[in-house]
């Protein structure tokens, strides 16, 4: 018997060569082989013999070539006409303009014909276009056997993707074998599948590979669609369930302290403002740590969010620190918080790669460390650099990481669990945690990935941000868009023009594109101007530089790939340029244009297209109708599927539970399961299979 841990080369008609092929594949255990799921069936269902074939129906015949030539017809074009027959009689195969059946067919060969049949103007019925496999006169006699009311038993042939090494028929066979020889132990719960109707394993896979009708084979993939999805839940959960076993202080809210910084701001809070914050006060209250993601796109008004959270904390005597992934960003949230927090004498610093100051005066390193031990100072502000310095908090409660996804998970979790642990009375505790990011992900797909935190959404922006006005520009549209910006720059306005690529693998392109256009611009375009560059192979210490002048208004244009900052505020940039926008998802782009539009002057996003290429302007335009990120990312998730969006997450979904992630309700009902498990059986004891399915799922997914 097999085990489905079980090596491949332990499945039956498999060698040590062929289970390097299948390794190729990534197929290495038995369970690999099992689950690789075929990606469509070839459907030989409706078999009939050729005199019972009817008019405007898809059917499949078997036959042999009776004649087959090709017909010269008007203006070099051609059909290619064959004649087939069987036992009970003959049909005409057409293909308009489609040489290929002239090389593979003739007199006398045995083929199987799939395709719809036609009639052209009342005369004798065809087969229009037909889809043609060779067969040999073994398997032409076979067809004897089927009956033609019926159909045929295993009409339904899987198809999987094959690479040079593995072809789909090696496969199927192989599978085929393996299926009636392996002991398979369900590790769903009973009851769960019985309320959702879905087969058990056993029965999953045969239907799956081998199904009896097509309905048969959704429902097997329904339930591994549930199965992945429910082991993802269960994993996320098991990881939130640990987090909050740690302790951490409480945070008591003091309203009247709160309520009159909220009236010092210049502006009124949004809704969602507004109710994000009160969420995290909230988690701040209870003494077990929060893990909280605040999800709002680019100019969502995040910030203040995470202030209120900061000086509710500072405001007790609690230390916190705020980490931005880059100098510029660490150095514009001190700016920006230490004149929001003036009044209150806070001591607010700043430690990053090449900054160490406390409220506006410089301080060594050394003398900065100490404060922070000795909770001298109230907020830190910084980059990673902190974290990788030996830093000893003396009393830090509230952990705030602004554009998470920019930080390697490594380093978030070496945050969590080494540098910021609290020693008070003895006691372990760690700090709340706060994450930021400007990703506008879908709910469904927030709910999927980021299973283990809790979700706030700020869906809203605050009022009076204008519209970025946003336009397709084909080629021929260019030169008026150069002399726009030649105008806007000589009212003293500024302008991103973004290069990128889609492919990380080729960040040297990338670099040699900017770097091609930046010269185009500097000679031919804008010899008037004063020109940036920008790329990632750049120094850190060179693009901070570069990213400084034109902050200050000493480049107008900044030609630059994909690396400029997300969260950069440039108020008197008004104008971005996106090359090769029809390249891009729509999330993406919605992100670069999100480099603009910070101060009050109207803002312009030009997405340049390279050709006529109709299909993708059509989705590009969704982009000039809505400035709203959620909207564009569920736009985008329809279009492009959630492949790109885990690809900025960093995870490891497997495909099944990938086209699921769509699926709200899928998500939501195993998440419920998976609850109702974890609450009655916290550790699983009662379900070691399970348990084990969801420890390995964990070297393959790791949450945030
Ligand atoms: P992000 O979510 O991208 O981090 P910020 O917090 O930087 O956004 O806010 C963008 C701009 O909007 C800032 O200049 C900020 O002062 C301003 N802002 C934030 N909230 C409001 C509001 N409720 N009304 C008006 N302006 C606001
Ligand atoms: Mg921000």
């Amino acid at each position: 018997m097999l085990l489905l841990n079980n090596s491949v080369s332990t499945a039956p008609g498999v060698e040590t060569r062929n289970a390097k092929k299948l390794n190729s594949l990534g197929i290495r255990t038995i369970e690999d082989l099992l689950y690789s799921f075929p990606f469509r069936y070839k459907d030989f269902s409706l078999q009939k013999n050729i005199s019972e074939v009817k008019l405007g129906e898809t059917v499949t015949v078997r036959g042999r070539v009776l004649e087959i030539k090709s017909v010269p017809l008007r203006g070099r074009k051609n059909l290619t006409e064959a004649y087939i027959e069987d036992e009970t009689g003959s049909i005409k195969a057409v293909w308009f303009n489609f040489m290929m059946p002239l090389r593979f067919l003739s007199k006398g060969k045995y083929i199987q014909l799939s395709g719809k049949i036609s009639v052209y103007r009342g005369k004798e019925a065809y087969f229009q276009h037909p889809n043609f496999e060779l067969i040999s006169k073994t398997v032409y006699d076979q067809k004897q056997k089927l009956s033609s009311k019926t159909g045929s038993t295993s009409g339904l042939a899987p198809v999987y993707s094959e690479n040079r090494n593995v072809n789909s028929y090696f496969l199927r066979r192989v599978i085929q074998k393996t299926l009636p020889q392996i002991t398979l132990q369900e590790f769903i719960p009973a009851n769960f599948l019985q309320e959702q109707k879905l087969p058990t394993l056993q029965q999953a896979l045969n239907d799956i590979h081998f199904p009896e009708n097509i309905k048969a084979a959704n429902l097997a993939k329904k339930r591994f669609a549930f199965e992945k999805m429910f082991l993802i839940q269960l994993r996320a959960l098991e990881i939130k369930q640990q987090w909050e076993k740690n302790s951490a202080s409480k945070i008591n809210f003091d309203k009247k302290f709160i309520k009159n910084f909220v009236d010092s701001l210049p502006f009124q809070l949004t809704n969602a403002q507004k109710k994000t914050s009160w969420q995290i006060i909230q988690d701040l209250e209870k003494n077990k740590p929060m893990n909280r993601l605040l999800e709002g796109d680019v100019g969502s008004g995040k910030t203040i969010v995470a202030v209120m959270a900061l000086l509710s904390s500072i405001n007790q005597g609690f230390q916190a620190v705020l980490l931005a992934p880059t100098e510029v960003l660490a150095t514009q949230h001190y700016l920006g918080i230490s004149q929001l927090l003036k009044k209150y004498k806070f001591q607010i610093g700043i430690l990053t790669g090449s900054q160490s100051k406390i409220n506006g005066k410089k301080i060594s390193k050394a003398k900065f460390l100490e404060k922070i031990k000795t909770n001298k100072v109230a907020l830190v502000i910084g980059t990673h650099a902190i974290i990788q310095d030996k830093i000893n908090f003396n009393n830090l409660t509230l952990a705030i990481i602004d554009e998470q996804h920019r930080f390697g998970v490594k380093q978030r979790s070496f945050l969590q669990q080494n540098a910021m642990r609290v020693d008070s009375n003895a006691q372990k505790k760690l700090p709340h945690l706060l994450t930021m990011t400007a990703t506008p992900i879908p709910r469904t797909l927030s709910l999927a990935v980021f299973g283990n935190l809790d979700l706030s959404i700020i869906d809203e922006y605050p009022k009076g941000k204008k519209k970025i006005i946003t336009q397709v520009i084909p080629p021929e549209g260019r030169e008026q868009i150069y002399q726009f910006i030649r105008q806007q720059v000589s009212v003293g306005k500024q302008v991103f023009i973004i290069c990128p690529l889609v492919e990380e693998s080729s960040k040297i392109t990338e670099v040699k594109s900017a770097k091609e256009e930046f010269g185009k611009l500097q000679t031919k375009i804008f010899q008037d101007l004063s020109l940036g560059l920008l790329h990632g192979k750049m120094k850190p210490k060179e693009k901070e530089k570069t990213m400084r002048m034109f902050q200050k208004g000493n480049t107008d244009v900044l030609v630059s790939t994909s690396v400029v900052e997300v969260g950069i505020d440039i108020p008197n940039a008004t104008i971005i340029i996106i090359e090769g926008a029809e390249r891009f998802g729509l999330a993406q782009l919605h992100q670069f244009r999100g480099r603009v539009g910070r101060g009050s002057d109207q803002s312009y996003c030009f997405l340049f297209t390279s050709n006529n290429v109709s299909v993708s302007t059509s989705r590009l335009k969704a982009m000039e109708k809505t400035n709203n990120g959620f909207k564009i990312a569920e736009e985008d998730l329809k279009l492009r599927g959630p492949g790109q969006f885990l690809g900025t997450l960093q995870s490891g979904v497997p495909d099944i539970a990938m086209e699921s992630l769509s699926d709200l309700k899928l998500i939501q009902s195993t998440r419920l399961y998976a609850q109702s498990l974890l609450k009655h059986d916290p550790t699983l004891k009662k379900y070691p299979l399970l348990k084990n399915k969801s420890d390995l799922l964990s070297e393959k997914i790791h949450f945030e």
